[in-house]
């Protein structure tokens, strides 16, 4: 190989210019690099192999959105219990402070056992409930090495998955069982907690429709006074209202056509009137909403699968439509057996102690291996 002065100089020129690119963009601050860097990542993600199909594509291009979302729901996560916490203790202070002097001045003493007992059971289930679902780990899985059978590795853990297992972006690691990631529980909603938060949100829901149909003559009366009253306030002789309020308001009294002076209604009756109105809109309100929740998490135990597995499901059995087969969930054991094993029922008695007081027996298995049962058969004989 011969060196010419020519070739020498281009290559000095290619490197001096080389270099200043790479001085020119070290001069671009940190966080613009790191997200050139992301994005660039995000680029190649696209076409890393060839199991690339539409829901990969979806997923790359979505990738910044769903990250600021988990951003967003992990540090607004005690928010969202600050907020249940608040709502739920109003509700509670009204129906001792208003609704409970009531019931015991009007009610027969059978309707104030009622109200009390159930009342009170009702608030228990409910505190329970949600302190557990809250508190209790959804279950990760093991991190050492084990022998443990699993289905996949996890691409953001660089874990093995045990089946039923899926990474949650908001607390960026693998949960058993998982269902869904709850930002009012500032937890996700996993295979040891899934059984506390279904309890949740049907005490609540039965809370709700509890206080709403037994509020209803109370909200009524209480809105009835307020529109009254509030008329009777506008029509006081002597009070400026609008523009042209504020002219007659400087008129001499006798001038005026009410001398009639409006009955007592005192700031206390006014309060006891618009917390019974915020109770009854409250409790209607969240008992829609999370009666419609409660609903769709019932279908889906009575289905023996999670809110994630539904969508796996369908698509499975989509695509096994198409070879002429049909699918059957693996971890289905028939309607009531579903229910057995999500609420740990293994005798007669267990539906007044593990469903209707509090319990905080664990669940059926330890979430890392299942029991797949191919034919219908009745397992727990209760
Ligand atoms: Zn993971
Ligand atoms: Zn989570």
């Amino acid at each position: 190989m011969r060196w010419c002065p020519g070739s020498v100089l281009h290559l000095q020129r290619s490197v001096r210019l080389r270099l200043c690119c790479r001085r020119g963009r070290n001069r671009l601050p940190l966080w613009i690099r790191e997200i050139w860097a992301y994005m660039r990542l995000l680029v190649r993600s696209l076409c890393f192999n060839s199991l690339t199909d539409s829901d990969v594509v979806f997923d790359s291009i979505f990738e910044p959105v769903f990250v600021t979302v988990d951003y967003v729901t992990r540090w607004f996560g005690m928010v969202f219990v600050c907020l249940v916490v608040i709502l739920t203790s109003s509700i509670v202070v009204i129906a001792y402070v208003v609704l409970l002097p009531l019931v015991l001045n009007t009610y027969s003493p059978a309707w104030i056992a009622w109200h009390v007992c159930y009342g009170h059971w009702n608030l228990i289930m409910i505190a329970f409930h949600y302190y557990k679902a809250a508190k209790t780990s959804p279950g990760y899985p093991p991190t050492e090495r084990n022998d443990r059978p699993f289905v996949s590795v996890c691409k953001k853990c660089i874990l093995p998955k045990p089946a039923r297992t899926h990474h949650c972006g908001i607390c960026n690691r693998c949960i058993l069982k998982m269902d869904h990631h709850c930002p009012w529980l500032n937890n996700c909603v996993g295979h040891f907690n899934h059984r506390y938060f279904f309890s949740f949100c049907l005490f609540m829901t039965l809370g709700c429709v509890y206080c709403s149909i037994s509020g209803r003559n109370l909200f009524l009366d209480a809105y009835n006074a307020l529109e009254r009253f509030k008329h009777m306030d506008l029509e006081k002789p002597g009070i400026p209202v609008t523009g042209m309020g504020l002219l007659i308001g400087l008129l001499p009294s006798g001038q005026t056509n009410f001398h009639t002076p409006a009955p007592p209604y005192s700031f206390r009756d006014k309060m006891i009137h618009k917390s019974i109105i915020y109770m009854w809109v409250l409790t209607s309100t969240v008992g829609v909403a999370l009666g419609a929740l409660t609903l769709w998490h019932a279908l889906l135990i009575s289905r023996g699968e999670t809110s994630i597995e539904k969508h796996i499901n369908y698509k499975e059995a989509k695509r096994m439509a198409k070879c002429g087969k049909a699918y059957k969930n693996p971890f289905s054991f028939g309607r009531l057996n579903n229910w057995k094993i999500f609420f740990g029922v293994e005798k007669r008695s267990h539906w007044v102690t593990r469903v209707l007081l509090p319990s905080g027996h664990a669940p059926h298995c330890d979430g890392l291996t299942w029991d797949i049962s191919p034919v219908k058969q009745d397992l727990i004989p209760v």
